[in-house]
């Protein structure tokens, strides 16, 4: 089992989705509420132990546990300013108090084409 064990780091990367809504206060284009479908990313980063970095079934358990918290939320009353920026240091920070020693990557999708990571 895990011929390569320990002799190796490599990356295990989730996707998961959720609907929010939230204003940007002061901003000039969004500072009337909408709302975003967000893409999230979740790469977790370490040794390979018995074939594995992280079992998939427990970083996805974590994830939707965090990401259920701002799902179907208006984010303004989580956030103060929950621009895509804090947004992801939010979930990263989440994600890290419950893997303690892991590397994590996070990276929030903002609808299409605009992300940001962490
Ligand atoms: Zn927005």
């Amino acid at each position: 089992m895990g011929g390569i064990d320990g002799t190796v780091e490599m990356k295990v990367g989730i996707i998961q989705y959720m609907d929010s809504g939230h204003l940007l206060p002061g901003h000039p284009k969004c500072g009337v509420p909408h709302g975003h479908t967000y893409k999230v990313e979740l790469t977790v980063e370490g040794p390979l132990q018995n074939g594995m970095v992280m079992d998939f079934s427990d970083v996805k358990g974590h994830l939707k546990t965090v990401m259920g918290e701002l799902d179907h939320r208006d984010l303004n009353t989580i956030l103060e300013f929950p621009s895509c920026e804090n947004l992801c240091a939010h979930i990263h920070g989440r994600m890290q108090a419950r893997l303690p020693g892991k590397t994590l990557h996070i990276r929030v999708w903002e609808g299409d084409g605009k992300w940001a990571e962490m």
